[in-house]
Protein backbone atom coordinates (compact mmCIF):
# COMPACT_ATOMS: atom_id res chain seq x y z
CA UNK A 1 0.00 0.00 0.00
CA UNK A 2 1.43 3.56 -0.74
CA UNK A 3 0.05 6.85 -0.75
CA UNK A 4 0.50 7.54 -4.19
CA UNK A 5 -2.50 4.59 -4.86
CA UNK A 6 -5.49 5.20 -6.29
CA UNK A 7 -8.91 4.34 -4.66
CA UNK A 8 -8.48 1.98 -7.55
CA UNK A 9 -5.26 0.31 -7.13
CA UNK A 10 -5.97 0.24 -2.59
CA UNK A 11 -8.93 -1.69 -3.89
CA UNK A 12 -8.20 -3.74 -6.58
CA UNK A 13 -7.84 -7.57 -5.88
CA UNK A 14 -5.26 -8.98 -8.25
CA UNK A 15 -5.51 -12.34 -9.74
CA UNK A 16 -2.32 -14.74 -8.58
CA UNK A 17 -1.12 -16.32 -11.66
CA UNK A 18 0.38 -19.79 -11.40
CA UNK A 19 4.02 -19.96 -11.28
CA UNK A 20 6.53 -19.90 -14.38
CA UNK A 21 9.73 -21.03 -13.04
CA UNK A 22 13.10 -19.89 -14.80
CA UNK A 23 14.51 -23.33 -14.64
CA UNK A 24 13.75 -24.75 -18.15
CA UNK A 25 14.03 -27.96 -16.80
CA UNK A 26 11.24 -28.30 -14.86
CA UNK A 27 8.30 -29.93 -16.51
CA UNK A 28 5.38 -27.53 -16.21
CA UNK A 29 2.14 -28.77 -15.67
CA UNK A 30 0.54 -25.82 -14.02
CA UNK A 31 -0.83 -23.22 -15.68
CA UNK A 32 -2.45 -25.07 -19.22
CA UNK A 33 0.51 -24.69 -21.93
CA UNK A 34 0.08 -26.49 -24.73
CA UNK A 35 3.30 -29.03 -24.26
CA UNK A 36 3.99 -28.18 -28.18
CA UNK A 37 5.56 -25.84 -29.69
CA UNK A 38 3.64 -23.25 -31.78
CA UNK A 39 3.26 -23.83 -35.44
CA UNK A 40 6.52 -23.67 -37.47
CA UNK A 41 4.60 -21.84 -39.45
CA UNK A 42 3.55 -19.35 -37.05
CA UNK A 43 7.12 -19.06 -35.84
CA UNK A 44 8.37 -18.53 -40.12
CA UNK A 45 5.71 -15.89 -40.04
CA UNK A 46 6.59 -14.21 -36.69
CA UNK A 47 10.73 -14.01 -38.03
CA UNK A 48 9.42 -12.83 -40.96
CA UNK A 49 7.93 -10.02 -39.60
CA UNK A 50 10.49 -8.89 -37.31
CA UNK A 51 11.49 -6.23 -40.31
CA UNK A 52 11.62 -2.05 -40.28
CA UNK A 53 7.71 -2.25 -40.73
CA UNK A 54 8.14 -2.08 -36.64
CA UNK A 55 8.15 1.56 -36.54
CA UNK A 56 4.79 1.60 -38.01
CA UNK A 57 1.99 1.30 -35.30
CA UNK A 58 0.15 -2.53 -36.43
CA UNK A 59 -3.66 -1.79 -37.70
CA UNK A 60 -5.94 -0.83 -35.14
CA UNK A 61 -8.29 -3.01 -36.66
CA UNK A 62 -6.43 -6.49 -37.35
CA UNK A 63 -8.92 -6.92 -40.24
CA UNK A 64 -6.47 -9.86 -41.70
CA UNK A 65 -6.45 -11.87 -38.33
CA UNK A 66 -10.49 -11.09 -38.13
CA UNK A 67 -10.78 -12.49 -41.33
CA UNK A 68 -8.71 -15.96 -40.62
CA UNK A 69 -10.90 -16.21 -37.75
CA UNK A 70 -14.34 -15.53 -39.34
CA UNK A 71 -13.51 -17.99 -41.97
CA UNK A 72 -12.47 -20.50 -39.39
CA UNK A 73 -15.11 -19.97 -37.08
CA UNK A 74 -18.14 -19.96 -40.19
CA UNK A 75 -19.08 -16.45 -39.20
CA UNK A 76 -19.46 -12.66 -40.73
CA UNK A 77 -15.94 -10.65 -40.34
CA UNK A 78 -18.21 -8.03 -38.22
CA UNK A 79 -18.53 -10.86 -35.56
CA UNK A 80 -14.95 -10.93 -34.77
CA UNK A 81 -13.40 -8.82 -32.04
CA UNK A 82 -9.61 -9.70 -31.15
CA UNK A 83 -7.48 -8.77 -28.28
CA UNK A 84 -4.29 -8.88 -26.24
CA UNK A 85 -5.44 -12.85 -24.97
CA UNK A 86 -8.61 -13.72 -24.19
CA UNK A 87 -7.89 -11.75 -20.62
CA UNK A 88 -7.89 -9.06 -22.19
CA UNK A 89 -11.36 -9.65 -24.30
CA UNK A 90 -12.75 -10.41 -20.69
CA UNK A 91 -11.86 -7.09 -19.20
CA UNK A 92 -13.12 -5.54 -22.47
CA UNK A 93 -16.45 -7.27 -22.55
CA UNK A 94 -17.07 -6.90 -18.40
CA UNK A 95 -16.76 -3.16 -18.97
CA UNK A 96 -18.52 -3.23 -22.36
CA UNK A 97 -21.59 -5.17 -20.96
CA UNK A 98 -21.70 -4.60 -16.96
CA UNK A 99 -23.13 -2.25 -14.67
CA UNK A 100 -22.38 -1.88 -11.46
CA UNK A 101 -25.91 -1.70 -10.51
CA UNK A 102 -26.83 -5.49 -11.40
CA UNK A 103 -25.53 -8.15 -10.40
CA UNK A 104 -23.84 -10.65 -12.86
CA UNK A 105 -23.88 -14.44 -12.34
CA UNK A 106 -21.14 -16.68 -12.85
CA UNK A 107 -20.30 -20.25 -10.78
CA UNK A 108 -18.40 -20.07 -7.35
CA UNK A 109 -15.63 -22.70 -8.68
CA UNK A 110 -14.45 -21.46 -11.73
CA UNK A 111 -11.94 -18.74 -13.36
CA UNK A 112 -10.80 -16.66 -10.57
CA UNK A 113 -10.30 -13.94 -12.97
CA UNK A 114 -13.88 -13.31 -13.21
CA UNK A 115 -14.12 -12.24 -9.77
CA UNK A 116 -11.30 -9.63 -10.25
CA UNK A 117 -12.25 -7.87 -13.14
CA UNK A 118 -15.79 -7.50 -11.42
CA UNK A 119 -14.17 -6.23 -8.33
CA UNK A 120 -12.48 -4.07 -10.60
CA UNK A 121 -15.63 -2.24 -12.53
CA UNK A 122 -17.62 -2.21 -9.43
CA UNK A 123 -20.00 -5.11 -11.09
CA UNK A 124 -21.76 -6.57 -8.14
CA UNK A 125 -21.60 -10.42 -9.03
CA UNK A 126 -23.73 -13.63 -7.18
CA UNK A 127 -21.54 -16.71 -7.66
CA UNK A 128 -23.47 -20.06 -7.92
CA UNK A 129 -22.20 -22.92 -6.09
CA UNK A 130 -21.37 -25.87 -8.31
CA UNK A 131 -23.98 -29.06 -8.23
CA UNK A 132 -22.71 -31.93 -6.20
CA UNK A 133 -21.06 -33.99 -9.41
CA UNK A 134 -19.05 -30.26 -9.57
CA UNK A 135 -20.80 -29.47 -12.98
CA UNK A 136 -22.29 -26.28 -13.54
CA UNK A 137 -25.83 -25.62 -11.94
CA UNK A 138 -27.35 -24.73 -15.41
CA UNK A 139 -30.54 -24.13 -13.17
CA UNK A 140 -29.04 -21.68 -10.67
CA UNK A 141 -27.23 -19.55 -13.70
CA UNK A 142 -30.81 -18.86 -14.81
CA UNK A 143 -32.30 -17.60 -11.69
CA UNK A 144 -33.01 -14.37 -11.67
CA UNK A 145 -32.04 -11.97 -14.12
CA UNK A 146 -28.23 -10.47 -14.70
CA UNK A 147 -26.20 -11.01 -17.08
CA UNK A 148 -23.98 -14.14 -16.95
CA UNK A 149 -20.21 -15.57 -17.40
CA UNK A 150 -18.87 -19.44 -16.88
CA UNK A 151 -16.39 -20.94 -18.97
CA UNK A 152 -16.99 -24.10 -20.83
CA UNK A 153 -15.39 -26.15 -20.21
CA UNK A 154 -15.22 -25.13 -16.81
CA UNK A 155 -12.19 -24.61 -14.80
CA UNK A 156 -10.49 -25.68 -13.14
CA UNK A 157 -12.86 -28.84 -13.03
CA UNK A 158 -12.38 -29.28 -16.97
CA UNK A 159 -16.28 -30.23 -17.00
CA UNK A 160 -18.19 -29.24 -20.01
CA UNK A 161 -22.19 -28.54 -20.59
CA UNK A 162 -24.02 -29.49 -23.80
CA UNK A 163 -24.65 -27.21 -26.46
CA UNK A 164 -28.46 -27.31 -25.43
CA UNK A 165 -27.71 -26.67 -22.34
CA UNK A 166 -25.74 -23.47 -23.07
CA UNK A 167 -28.73 -21.99 -25.61
CA UNK A 168 -31.23 -22.62 -22.18
CA UNK A 169 -28.67 -20.43 -20.34
CA UNK A 170 -28.43 -18.04 -23.25
CA UNK A 171 -32.53 -17.94 -23.87
CA UNK A 172 -33.42 -17.41 -20.93
CA UNK A 173 -31.45 -13.86 -20.17
CA UNK A 174 -32.51 -12.17 -23.57
CA UNK A 175 -32.24 -8.53 -22.51
CA UNK A 176 -28.76 -9.17 -20.77
CA UNK A 177 -25.10 -10.28 -22.07
CA UNK A 178 -23.81 -14.22 -21.37
CA UNK A 179 -20.45 -15.00 -22.09
CA UNK A 180 -19.47 -18.16 -22.91
CA UNK A 181 -15.75 -18.45 -21.94
CA UNK A 182 -14.56 -21.03 -24.91
CA UNK A 183 -10.40 -20.85 -23.33
CA UNK A 184 -10.33 -24.53 -23.96
CA UNK A 185 -13.40 -25.85 -25.78
CA UNK A 186 -11.14 -27.40 -28.93
CA UNK A 187 -10.05 -30.21 -26.94
CA UNK A 188 -13.51 -31.43 -26.88
CA UNK A 189 -16.46 -29.84 -25.53
CA UNK A 190 -19.36 -28.25 -28.28
CA UNK A 191 -19.43 -24.52 -28.87
CA UNK A 192 -21.59 -22.40 -29.02
CA UNK A 193 -20.24 -20.61 -31.57
CA UNK A 194 -23.11 -21.14 -34.16
CA UNK A 195 -25.54 -20.05 -31.79
CA UNK A 196 -24.25 -16.72 -32.19
CA UNK A 197 -26.36 -16.01 -35.39
CA UNK A 198 -29.63 -16.73 -33.44
CA UNK A 199 -28.77 -14.95 -30.13
CA UNK A 200 -27.81 -11.48 -30.18
CA UNK A 201 -27.19 -11.26 -26.15
CA UNK A 202 -24.51 -14.18 -27.11
CA UNK A 203 -21.03 -13.36 -26.84
CA UNK A 204 -18.34 -16.07 -26.89
CA UNK A 205 -14.34 -15.41 -26.15
CA UNK A 206 -11.59 -17.92 -27.15
CA UNK A 207 -7.69 -17.83 -27.23
CA UNK A 208 -5.23 -18.89 -29.10
CA UNK A 209 -2.86 -19.46 -25.96
CA UNK A 210 -4.14 -23.36 -25.17
CA UNK A 211 -5.31 -24.74 -28.51
CA UNK A 212 -2.72 -23.07 -30.64
CA UNK A 213 0.07 -23.27 -27.86
CA UNK A 214 0.53 -19.35 -28.14
CA UNK A 215 0.31 -18.44 -24.86
CA UNK A 216 3.03 -16.27 -25.12
CA UNK A 217 1.80 -14.50 -28.05
CA UNK A 218 -1.30 -13.19 -26.17
CA UNK A 219 -3.60 -13.30 -28.80
CA UNK A 220 -7.70 -14.45 -28.31
CA UNK A 221 -11.12 -13.27 -29.75
CA UNK A 222 -14.74 -13.06 -29.25
CA UNK A 223 -17.81 -13.83 -31.61
CA UNK A 224 -20.86 -12.30 -31.12
CA UNK A 225 -23.71 -10.09 -32.93
CA UNK A 226 -22.25 -7.14 -34.71
CA UNK A 227 -23.70 -4.85 -31.65
CA UNK A 228 -21.88 -6.43 -29.28
CA UNK A 229 -18.75 -6.17 -31.15
CA UNK A 230 -19.20 -2.34 -31.72
CA UNK A 231 -19.34 -2.30 -28.32
CA UNK A 232 -16.40 -4.01 -27.16
CA UNK A 233 -14.03 -1.97 -29.98
CA UNK A 234 -15.64 1.07 -28.57
CA UNK A 235 -14.10 0.14 -25.05
CA UNK A 236 -10.68 -0.97 -26.90
CA UNK A 237 -10.26 2.35 -28.52
CA UNK A 238 -10.95 4.11 -25.07
CA UNK A 239 -7.73 1.93 -23.87
CA UNK A 240 -5.56 0.90 -26.82
CA UNK A 241 -6.33 0.52 -30.06
CA UNK A 242 -3.43 -0.84 -30.91
CA UNK A 243 -3.81 -3.69 -28.38
CA UNK A 244 -1.95 -6.51 -30.57
CA UNK A 245 0.81 -5.77 -32.13
CA UNK A 246 2.59 -6.55 -35.77
CA UNK A 247 4.47 -10.12 -34.53
CA UNK A 248 0.94 -11.61 -32.61
CA UNK A 249 -0.42 -10.39 -35.69
CA UNK A 250 1.58 -12.31 -38.47
CA UNK A 251 1.92 -15.34 -35.79
CA UNK A 252 -1.80 -15.75 -34.74
CA UNK A 253 -2.77 -15.46 -38.59
CA UNK A 254 -0.28 -18.54 -39.87
CA UNK A 255 -1.14 -20.14 -36.94
CA UNK A 256 -4.86 -20.30 -37.69
CA UNK A 257 -4.07 -21.12 -41.09
CA UNK A 258 -1.70 -24.32 -40.08
CA UNK A 259 -4.78 -26.52 -39.86
CA UNK A 260 -2.87 -29.92 -40.15
CA UNK A 261 -0.68 -28.76 -37.59
CA UNK A 262 -3.08 -28.16 -35.17
CA UNK A 263 -5.06 -31.24 -35.45
CA UNK A 264 -2.20 -33.20 -34.77
CA UNK A 265 -1.48 -31.55 -31.53
CA UNK A 266 -4.85 -31.37 -30.60
CA UNK A 267 -5.54 -35.11 -31.05
CA UNK A 268 -2.00 -35.85 -29.59
CA UNK A 269 -3.29 -33.73 -26.27
CA UNK A 270 -6.38 -35.79 -26.09
CA UNK A 271 -4.90 -39.05 -26.46
CA UNK A 272 -2.44 -38.65 -23.63
CA UNK A 273 -5.47 -36.89 -21.36
CA UNK A 274 -7.30 -40.47 -22.26
CA UNK A 275 -4.04 -42.65 -21.04
CA UNK A 276 -3.39 -40.12 -18.09
CA UNK A 277 -6.98 -39.71 -16.83
CA UNK A 278 -7.03 -44.04 -17.00
CA UNK A 279 -3.82 -44.43 -15.13
CA UNK A 280 -4.39 -42.23 -12.50
CA UNK A 281 -7.57 -43.87 -11.68
CA UNK A 282 -5.66 -47.10 -11.36
CA UNK A 283 -3.57 -45.56 -8.83
CA UNK A 284 -6.87 -44.81 -7.01
CA UNK A 285 -7.32 -41.37 -7.49
CA UNK A 286 -10.83 -39.15 -8.87
CA UNK A 287 -10.53 -37.60 -12.10
CA UNK A 288 -13.33 -35.37 -13.47
CA UNK A 289 -14.38 -35.78 -16.90
CA UNK A 290 -12.39 -33.54 -18.52
CA UNK A 291 -13.39 -31.95 -22.14
CA UNK A 292 -9.99 -29.64 -21.67
CA UNK A 293 -6.26 -29.55 -21.59
CA UNK A 294 -5.68 -30.17 -18.01
CA UNK A 295 -7.08 -32.74 -15.47
CA UNK A 296 -9.34 -32.06 -11.74
CA UNK A 297 -8.29 -34.39 -10.03
CA UNK A 298 -8.49 -35.48 -5.98
CA UNK A 299 -5.79 -37.74 -4.79
CA UNK A 300 -5.88 -40.18 -2.70
CA UNK A 301 -3.31 -41.63 -0.22
CA UNK A 302 -1.55 -38.42 -0.09
CA UNK A 303 -2.96 -35.22 0.40
CA UNK A 304 -3.46 -32.50 -2.66
CA UNK A 305 -0.83 -30.15 -1.00
CA UNK A 306 1.65 -32.34 -0.15
CA UNK A 307 1.36 -33.92 -3.94
CA UNK A 308 2.06 -30.88 -5.18
CA UNK A 309 5.01 -29.82 -2.64
CA UNK A 310 6.51 -33.26 -3.23
CA UNK A 311 6.03 -33.58 -7.25
CA UNK A 312 7.51 -29.39 -7.44
CA UNK A 313 10.49 -30.47 -5.04
CA UNK A 314 11.06 -33.04 -7.90
CA UNK A 315 11.04 -30.24 -10.78
CA UNK A 316 7.14 -31.01 -11.85
CA UNK A 317 4.99 -28.03 -11.26
CA UNK A 318 0.94 -28.62 -10.97
CA UNK A 319 -1.21 -26.27 -9.73
CA UNK A 320 -3.03 -26.87 -6.11
CA UNK A 321 -5.61 -24.03 -5.30
CA UNK A 322 -4.97 -22.95 -1.78
CA UNK A 323 -8.80 -21.68 -1.91
CA UNK A 324 -11.94 -23.04 0.21
CA UNK A 325 -13.87 -25.54 -1.94
CA UNK A 326 -10.53 -26.61 -3.96
CA UNK A 327 -8.20 -27.73 -1.09
CA UNK A 328 -8.68 -31.29 -1.74
CA UNK A 329 -7.86 -31.09 -5.20
CA UNK A 330 -4.87 -30.70 -8.10
CA UNK A 331 -5.26 -29.53 -11.48
CA UNK A 332 -2.66 -31.21 -13.89
CA UNK A 333 -2.64 -29.96 -17.18
CA UNK A 334 -1.41 -32.34 -20.09
CA UNK A 335 1.89 -32.26 -20.93
CA UNK A 336 4.20 -35.24 -23.71
CA UNK A 337 3.58 -38.31 -23.11
CA UNK A 338 6.90 -38.51 -21.42
CA UNK A 339 6.18 -35.82 -19.07
CA UNK A 340 2.73 -37.78 -18.35
CA UNK A 341 5.05 -40.69 -17.94
CA UNK A 342 7.38 -39.21 -15.55
CA UNK A 343 4.51 -37.44 -13.68
CA UNK A 344 2.77 -41.11 -13.07
CA UNK A 345 5.77 -42.46 -11.95
CA UNK A 346 6.76 -40.17 -9.32
CA UNK A 347 2.96 -40.53 -8.09
CA UNK A 348 3.32 -44.56 -7.82
CA UNK A 349 6.72 -44.19 -5.78
CA UNK A 350 5.07 -41.08 -3.58
CA UNK A 351 1.83 -43.10 -2.43
CA UNK A 352 3.38 -46.63 -2.58
N1 LIG B 1 -10.37 -18.27 -19.66
C1 LIG B 1 -10.03 -19.33 -18.93
C2 LIG B 1 -11.09 -20.21 -18.38
C3 LIG B 1 -8.67 -19.59 -18.68
O1 LIG B 1 -8.30 -20.63 -17.92
C4 LIG B 1 -7.68 -18.74 -19.24
C5 LIG B 1 -6.21 -19.01 -19.06
N2 LIG B 1 -5.71 -18.95 -17.80
C6 LIG B 1 -8.11 -17.64 -19.97
C7 LIG B 1 -9.46 -17.43 -20.17
C8 LIG B 1 -7.16 -16.61 -20.50
O2 LIG B 1 -6.42 -17.06 -21.56
P1 LIG B 1 -5.56 -16.07 -22.43
O3 LIG B 1 -5.58 -14.71 -21.80
O4 LIG B 1 -4.20 -16.66 -22.45
O5 LIG B 1 -6.21 -16.06 -23.77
Amino acid sequence: MSKFWSRTAREAEPYVPGEQPSDVNVIKLNTNENPFPPSPLALEAMEQSINADLKKYPSPTADRLKAVIAEREGVDVNKVFVGNGSDEVLAFAFQAFFDPNEAIKMPEITYSFYPVYANLYDIPFQQIPLQNDLSIDVEGLKRSVGGVIFPNPNAPTGLALSRVEVESIVAHNPNQVVIVDEAYVEFGAESAISLTKQYPNLLVTKTLSKSHALAGLRVGYAIGDVALIEGLERIKNSFNSYTINRVSLAGAEAALADEPYYDETLQAIVKTREWVTHDLEQLGFWVAESKANFLFVKPNGIGAETLYQQLKARGVYIRYFNKPGLEGYVRISIGTDDEMKRLIDIIQALIS
